[in-house]
């Protein structure tokens, strides 16, 4: 390892309270996840770097994406499994029994530096008469090199003298993994059942005083160092690893993890914070959202980009983001509708390069989707609704309900509008970068197959119509029910984007249709028969009122006035019972809402409001995602306080902790919903062929909004004045553009920033507020 030199600055947390979590003392500890650091490939919890230890420290658990295994065999799904903690260090002295943890949990004081991506802690792990050691540490994982993590600690002895020894190790080997190879510098493990395998490569180094300390005992992982402590001094201590996810196959164990720590350690510590900090500096610049007057909001806002931008990872096509990102256990690292639907407008918008790998990671499970519409005898693909490693279906068969009773789950059959899903977030890339070579290569088929499925799946009965019968919609408190109104509306749109993704292809690229259609056997008298299941899907909509039914029969059940259990402590489905639950007006979260968030064109002038007051007061709110599309919703009706209320409920999810006593893990969906509140809500971010649309409906509290997206290569950054009613559009890169604002289209060009007017924000909501396309 290179020289160590004075760590002060890397052990410097950004000083701007706009910029940082802190947390002091072992109050609320247990609270792991929103201090976690991620780069998308690893993900290490916010741990102490000593587990169970008096205040109740926990390990600093460390993930690895794509890293399944099968845990028990009772319950046979794969599972995110926890890599060695490689952060485990201690501090003893001869002249006492007890080893103290670097990072002394009672006395510590806890930074998460958002704009630096590394989690910074200052504590006393020695506070005797006789000893006083106060400490300093940083812990990364590279934005850079994603397979390198970081650890520094810093000792500044002030009181005390005695020999003393630091010790640092890996602890053991992760649940579920076996040890193939263990040395000093290096750990192989594999997975039991999933054929997969990790190496971690690791170095450490301890310096007094600016000298070198060789080790006086080592083993796999493990170091120890001993001197003579001494007022005064200053000790450092540092540990880089390396880590790789491989195939149990491969011939070469840990290889690669040796040689990518060797490549770190040739640029050191000093030069890989450097690195990782220009990583963080670009997607802050291309990320970040400014809220002028509103603190917590703004807080709130840098602490969802800051998981965003570290749960993806733009080099690994075969991972994508689960329900909990790499923070946590809950749901099993498994990925659901939730990044396709909460997740990828921030990255297409911000990071197409990561949106464009996570929908990879979608082509690269196409075959495992077809496979499951056969199974279920339909055709064309049917998406996991959870899914792993492989795509194909990982959602559990039961779980264990409120009164320890086993409960069936049905989503793995009949929550299909994960299919619709997808081919959403395919197309709205596409449409926003204008990446063709996507399309023609992995997205149109996609489209295609999922198309495929619903024309199968929507079945024509005696009243001239097509229904999907049997499904879960994304309001889970109602099982095997028929037409569900947010299904429905997104196949049909599913499969009329799927005969417009035919027509661009065929004539743009004759030969590239004529090759992807012959390969998937799909021929024009099936998409004549798509565009005749599209017109007769039934939508439950009536005309009259311009209301969807949630699914047939919704409007029959029971009504429950929600408001009058303000103050329940459980889910209204625990509160009303199972069965009650299903046969009553209570929502899980949004569902013809999410349709309106989603798709708004499909309500006509003044149905969205109204489809929102109807379903509004009937959500009780149990998903951590519904408050977001509320959110989303409302904003873009101009029911600002109402979304301003959803925006700070979202915020309080992992902020406050509001969701229950467990630490699983950050929610990932709602923090992607917080951004989407924000640009595609407050702002009325569109986007079209010729550009953006713009569409501000600030709350009152806040003064300003600024923000930056991409558009088809261009970069635009946006800053709206809430006070002084204005809009301030700049082209940072390329070629002219389109920004629409009302009715008029302005032509954006770079050094030609264009100042627009946006009337009264007093002005009430419009009638037609709900007719807008969807970014
Ligand atoms: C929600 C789903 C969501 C899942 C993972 C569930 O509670 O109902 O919509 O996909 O959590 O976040
Ligand atoms: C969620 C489902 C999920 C199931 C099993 C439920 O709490 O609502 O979306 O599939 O758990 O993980």
């Amino acid at each position: 390892m290179t020289a160590l030199r004075p760590a002060r600055r890397m052990l410097d947390a950004t000083a701007d309270p706009n910029w940082v979590l802190e947390q002091r003392g072992a109050r609320d500890d247990g609270r792991d996840s929103p201090f976690a650091i991620s780069n998308g490939f690893l993900g290490v919890r916010g741990g102490g770097s000593i587990g169970g230890l008096p205040g109740k420290a926990t390990p600093a658990e460390t993930y690895v994406a794509g890293l399944f295994d099968i845990m028990r065999a009772d319950e046979p799904v794969p599972t995110l499994v926890l890599a060695s903690n490689w952060l485990r260090v201690g501090i003893s002295l001869s002249a006492q029994a007890s080893v103290h943890d670097v990072e002394d949990i009672p006395s510590r004081c806890r930074t998460l530096d958002f704009r630096r991506g590394a989690l910074i802690t200052e504590s006393r792990p020695m506070d005797s008469p006789g000893f006083a050691v106060r400490s300093r540490t940083l812990r990364l994982v590279s934005l850079s090199r994603r397979e390198v993590g970081l650890q520094l600690a810093q000792l500044d002895v002030e009181r005390g003298a005695g020999e003393a020894t630091l010790e640092a190790y890996f602890e053991g080997v992760g649940f579920g993994l076996e040890v193939e190879r263990l040395e000093q510098d290096l750990g192989v493990w594999r997975t039991r059942s999933s054929g997969g395998r990790l190496a971690m490569a690791v170095a450490a180094s301890l310096q007094v005083d600016g000298k070198v300390v060789v080790a006086t005992a080592a083993g796999p992982c493990r170091w120890a160092w001993t001197w003579l402590m001494q007022p005064g001094q200053t000790i450092l201590f540092e540990r880089m690893v390396a880590v790789t996810r491989e195939d149990a196959a491969a011939a070469n164990l840990g290889v690669d993890a040796r040689r990518q720590l060797g490549a770190a350690r040739v640029l050191g510590s000093s030069g890989v914070v450097d690195e990782h900090e220009a990583g963080w500096a670009r997607r802050w610049r291309e990320s970040d959202v400014v809220v002028g007057g509103d603190t917590a909001a703004q807080v709130a806002l840098r602490f969802a980009l800051y998981h965003l931008n570290g749960a993806a990872n733009p080099d690994d096509e075969r991972v994508s983001i689960a329900a909990r990102a790499l923070t946590g256990s809950d749901y099993r690292g498994h990925v659901f509708w939730d990044t396709e639907i909460f997740l990828l407008p921030f990255y297409t918008l911000t990071w197409p390069e990561a949106a464009r790998t996570l929908l990879m990671y979608r082509f690269h499970t196409l075959d495992a989707a077809r496979a499951k519409a056969r199974r279920l005898g339909w055709r064309g693909a049917l998406y996991a609704w959870e899914s792993a490693g492989t795509g194909e279906e990982r959602t559990p068969e039961h779980a264990i309900g409120p009164v320890r009773q086993a409960v069936a789950i049905l989503c793995g059959v009949q929550e299909q509008h994960i299919s619709a899903d997808i081919a959403y977030a395919v197309w709205n890339y596409w449409l926003t970068t204008g990446d063709d070579a996507f399309l023609r290569e992995a997205g149109a088929e996609i489209i295609l197959e999922t198309a495929r499925f619903w024309s199968s799946r929507a079945v024509p009965e005696a009243d001239g119509r097509r229904h999907i019968r049997g499904v879960i919609g994304p309001d889970e408190y109602h099982e095997t029910i028929d037409d569900n109104a947010f299904t429905n509306v997104m196949a049909r749109w599913n499969i009329r984007r799927a005969i417009a993704v035919a027509a661009v292809l065929r004539q743009r690229w004759p030969a590239c249709w004529a090759a992807l259609s012959r390969r998937i056997g799909l021929e024009d008298e099936e998409l004549r028969e798509w565009a005749a299941v599209a017109d007769a899907m039934a939508t439950g909509l009536d005309p009259r009122t311009g209301l969807f039914e949630q699914f047939a029969g919704f409007f029959a059940l029971e009504t429950i006035d929600l408001a009058s259990y303000e103050g329940r402590t459980v889910p209204m489905d625990v509160e009303l019972g199972r069965e009650r639950t299903k046969t009553a007006q209570v929502l899980k979260q949004a569902d013809v809402v999410a349709l309106l968030a989603l798709l708004p064109d499909e309500f006509a002038a003044g149905a969205g409001d109204a489809n929102y007051r109807y379903y509004e007061p009937r959500c009780s709110h149990g998903s951590s995602l519904s408050a977001a599309m509320h959110g989303l919703a409302a904003a873009r009706l101009g029911r600002t306080e109402a979304a301003l209320g959803f925006f700070r409920q979202t915020s309080a999810i992992d902020l406050a902790h509001t969701r229950g006593a467990a630490d699983g893990g950050i929610h990932i969906a709602p923090l992607g919903g917080l951004w989407m509140m924000a640009v595609l809500g407050f702002a009325g971010l569109t986007i079209d062929d010729e550009g953006i649309g713009l569409d501000p409906q600030m709350p009152d509290e806040w003064q300003s909004l600024a923000f930056s997206v991409q558009w088809r290569g261009r970069h635009v950054s946006v800053s709206i004045d809430g006070v002084g009613l204005r809009i301030l559009a700049t082209l940072t890169s390329g070629a002219p553009m389109s920004v629409a604002v009302g009715a008029t289209r302005h032509v954006l060009r770079q050094g030609a920033p264009l100042h627009i007017g946006i009337g009264s924000r007093l002005a009430p909501p419009r009638a037609d507020e709900c007719s807008k396309p969807a970014a």
